[in-house]
């Protein structure tokens, strides 16, 4: 067992309680540039407190990223590195009336933690330094070197990371890295994600006079929401296939061992048409993939958004000179932005609407780690220990998005995430929280893995 007792993970993490309060008090709404200096300042000082050197660093037009590092201890293995990815930044808190405590005083109820930041990402940085502080007093201290890269963008796209992880590639360097996310599901299995999927956001637009029109003129003039929905149809059939050319063949196909991951997955049909109300079947029913499938290893083109004409109370027959939709693509390792923006662009030139706009707003790189890589296997067996050993479950990447691409390609690091998360815990949303018995598991994880992975054989 673990040089660090799971009492000794308790005292620890109840002593900095205080600590933690007061970094969930900072309002760091990256979207709207709020308290991001005093938290990225505040992050430093959480690791200079339990010995770690720390510098916050900046670049211009970006808010900064915290640096942390904390050296083996004389028992410890020095020529390892462990990176954990966390961010700082929070999403706004609104709306405001939908919180019953108030979002930036963290406040616990039965148990419950409340707190705008606190499952997305506060408690999982949080939990990390308490299981360094935990080896820190002990006589063997840490089982390998810990770093940290903290962000303060995270919430709104990571637009800097890259540049950061390309200027500082080598005070980053790290062999393995432990991602900021992890959450327990219905069951209460943690789940475990060895990737992200990309994605490649757009606006599309159609322009078809300069001033709207009185709807009797629909006999003659051409109509841009019209011009739009048919664009749109063009691109994915009733079975729900997306029908742009070359669109399925930039997937790089799953290993033997993602699909057997993939097909050992737990998925509920019925637990999601009851979480979201769901009136139809799933698309899955006429796809020749599973939910799983689709969910691990599948694009998907979804419509955000759409805009056009009148949409208020009662009737006002006008022919619209706009119309515009917001499109997500979700992208799988294979895909990178640009050649879905090209494969896009080429399929509405082809169906003749060379006059619906497409422009990409922002995008991100998938990234998968290699499952073969054997960093999963620690990290799987160190949760097995914590967590029960039917209690964890590997995804080979997550349906959602994050910026991992850079830090697989200028660290070259596998990278899996662990959290403190719960199904209930409202990232994003009001009323935010973790289970605080999660939170000293989430510790615990962080100490027993620590040391399986000083003892694993990379
Ligand atoms: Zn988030």
């Amino acid at each position: 067992m673990s040089q660090v007792s799971a009492k000794e993970v308790k005292r620890i993490s109840d002593k900095n309680m205080d600590l933690f309060y007061d970094y969930l008090r900072l309002e760091s709404v990256s979207a709207q540039g709020r308290q991001i200096k005093q938290t990225a300042q505040a992050v430093q000082v959480l690791i200079e407190n339990i010995g770690g050197e720390a510098k916050v660093l900046e670049l211009e037009g970006a808010h900064p990223v915290v640096y942390g590092f904390f050296e083996a201890g004389q028992a410890g293995d020095s020529e390892k590195t462990l990176l954990f990815y966390d961010h700082y930044d929070v999403q706004p808190e609104d709306p405001l009336d939908e919180w019953h405590t108030e979002p930036f005083e963290p406040t616990v109820k039965d148990d419950i933690l409340y707190a705008r930041g606190v499952s997305d990402n506060k408690a999982n940085f949080m939990a990390r330094i308490n299981a360094v502080e935990a080896y820190k007093n002990t006589e063997e201290g840490l089982p390998v070197n810990v770093k940290f890269f903290v962000e303060g963008e995270e919430e709104i796209g990571s637009p800097h990371v890259d540049d950061y992880l390309k200027a500082y590639s080598d005070l980053f360097a790290a062999d393995v890295c432990i991602w900021e996310a992890g959450s327990k599901d219905s069951e209460e299995r943690l789940g475990i994600s060895a990737g992200v999927k990309g994605i490649a956001y757009y606006e599309a637009r159609v322009n078809s006079a300069d001033i709207d029109m009185h709807s009797s003129l629909a006999a003659i003039a051409d109509n841009s929401a019209w011009r739009l929905v048919q664009a749109l149809a063009s691109m994915r059939n009733t079975k729900n296939e997306i029908t742009v050319d070359g669109f399925y063949d930039m997937m790089t196909p799953p290993t033997d061992l993602e699909k057997k991951v993939s097909a050992e997955m737990p998925f509920d049909p019925n637990a999601s048409k009851q979480t979201y109300g769901l009136k139809h079947p799933l698309i899955t029913d006429q796809l020749p993939y599973s939910p799983e499938e689709a969910l691990v290893f599948y694009p998907t083109l979804t419509i955000s958004g759409l805009l056009s004409g009148y949409t208020g109370p009662g009737a006002k027959t006008i022919l619209p000179r706009q119309a515009m939709a917001k499109i997500d693509v979700r992208l799988v390792p294979g895909y990178e932005p640009d050649k879905v923006t090209k494969l896009l662009r080429e399929h509405l030139d082809k169906h003749g609407f060379e006059d619906v706009d497409l422009e990409l707003i922002t995008s991100v790189m998938p990234f998968r780690t290699d499952l073969e890589d054997p960093f999963v296997e620690t990290v799987i067996n160190s949760a097995k220990k914590v967590y029960g050993e039917d209690k964890v479950v590997l995804e080979p990447n997550a349906a959602g998005t994050g910026p991992m691409y850079g830090f697989g390609k200028y660290l070259n690091v596998p990278i899996l995430g662990s959290g403190v998360e719960w199904e209930k815990s409202g990232a994003h949303a009001p009323n935010e929280n973790i289970r605080l018995a999660d939170f000293y598991q989430g510790v615990e994880h962080m100490v027993v893995l620590l040391e399986s992975y000083q003892h694993s054989e990379k």
